[in-house]
């Protein structure tokens, strides 16, 4: 499929006419599915009575849905509750968080691919590296194919997907439409590995991919006090958002050899009509002083904030470090303001090195983004640096696998 193609599916009446209206027994079912492993994923060990209360659903359905997840392996009876009360006390369930796994891939890396099993906590079993060597095109396809393929036979219980976050321009049917440094142009991803895999394939953007694993395995807790922004109004962690406002919106900024955004929207990624949703590196910032771009134009925000631009500017006067960080701060700051006022955004969460993140530039992009927005309207905003470090990609493809299997996010 080419761009252009993908624009006049985006704009076909058939996706923007989606009917919202009634919806089939088997939806309701996967539906309530759903929300039964997403309460038994976030709360723990609940009894079928406790499910049927935090979920509305009746007894009956419950114990209908929870006796399929027991077959299927993915919820078990960890034992009965201690209750002092008389009578046959409750069978607590949980989800089976070891009896499956997930396989994530990160395509961001410069010089390799990295890959992991994870258990359904998102945490790592084992990982696998490819290195790229230099090849791009079919050759990088390939190294793609053959790290799924080891981490599928490395498995020592059975796979539920296979997540990819590449880099490019990836659309919903998994197949990234351009990745330059990849040399990849409309290469069916997510057709290739499931073919290769005979799993269920999960292809987004690596920011994308990114933002949701902030969504669903981040938050501010265990942050080992990075934050500069001013203290926000609402306490941070204390619900089962994590964090990331009320409604799940949250943007994530992916600082590498580019810059790229993921934008949760209602908890959901937003994708964009062209699926170019987050692409702010090429956003000219203010010309004055602005540096050539890859693409031919002055001053993008990449040439203020890539991580090889900010290194290079450092290197070539490292008494002025502080100034080029602080400039690419206010530069950061000056495009994220009309994104925040525009979605009324209440956490913006940046990704890449620490040691250049961290700190002064953090510190120059908040007072930025406070000064050209309103005070009262975006106050609350929280910008921190993420926590989750150099697996942030790998997990987030981790994600997409849980989300799109199980609908847990
Ligand atoms: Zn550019």
């Amino acid at each position: 499929m080419t761009a252009a193609d993908q624009h006049v599916n985006a704009f076909s009446p058939v996706r923007a006419l989606r009917p919202r209206g009634k919806s089939l027994p088997g939806h309701a079912r996967g539906h309530n599915r759903s929300l039964v492993l997403q309460t038994l994923y976030r709360r723990g060990e609940l009894s079928r009575a406790d499910l049927a209360r935090a979920t509305g659903l009746t007894r009956v359905t419950i114990s209908d849905l929870v006796a399929d997840l027991i077959a299927e392996g993915l919820v078990i009876e960890l034992g009965q509750r201690d209750e002092a009360r008389p009578g046959k006390p409750a069978t607590l369930l949980g989800i089976d968080r070891t009896g499956h796994c997930l396989i994530g891939i990160d395509l961001s890396g410069a010089d390799s691919f990295l890959g992991a099993l994870l258990d359904l906590d998102g945490e790592v079993i084992e990982r696998q590296e490819a290195p790229l060597d230099g090849a791009t095109g079919a050759g990088a396809v390939d190294r793609v194919v053959a790290l799924a393929q080891g981490l599928a036979k490395a498995a020592r219980t059975p796979v539920l997907g296979v997540g990819v976050g590449s880099p490019g321009i990836v659309n919903l049917d998994g197949v990234v439409l351009t990745a330059p440094n990849l040399g990849w142009t409309g290469v069916p991803l997510r057709a290739r590995l499931a073919e290769a895999t005979g799993l269920p394939v999960f292809v987004a953007n690596d920011a994308n991919a990114a933002a949701l694993a902030e969504l669903t395995f981040g938050g501010p807790d265990s942050e080992p006090g990075t934050t500069t922004a001013p203290p926000p109004v609402e306490a941070d962690g204390n619900g089962d958002s994590a964090g990331h406002g009320e409604r799940g919106d949250l943007m994530v900024i992916t600082v590498s050899h580019g810059v790229g955004a993921g934008l949760i929207i209602d908890g959901r990624p937003v994708i964009g009509s062209g699926s170019a949703a987050g692409e702010i590196g090429h956003v000219v910032v203010d010309t004055d002083g602005g540096l050539e771009c890859a693409c031919g134009k002055r001053g993008c925000l990449e040439t203020w904030l890539a991580t090889p631009r900010l290194e290079a500017a450092i290197a070539a006067d490292p008494a002025n470090a502080d100034a080029v960080l602080e400039e690419a701060g206010r530069r950061l700051g000056i495009a994220l303001a009309p994104v925040v006022a525009a979605l009324n955004l209440g956490e913006v969460v940046l990704c890449g090195p620490a040691h250049l993140l961290d700190g002064r530039l953090l510190a120059a992009a908040v007072t930025t983004l406070r000064s050209r927005t309103l005070e009262e309207l975006h106050g609350d905003l929280r910008l921190r640096t993420s926590t989750l470090g150099k697996d942030i990609v790998m997990r987030g493809a981790a994600a997409m696998v849980l989300s799109g299997r199980l609908g847990v996010a």
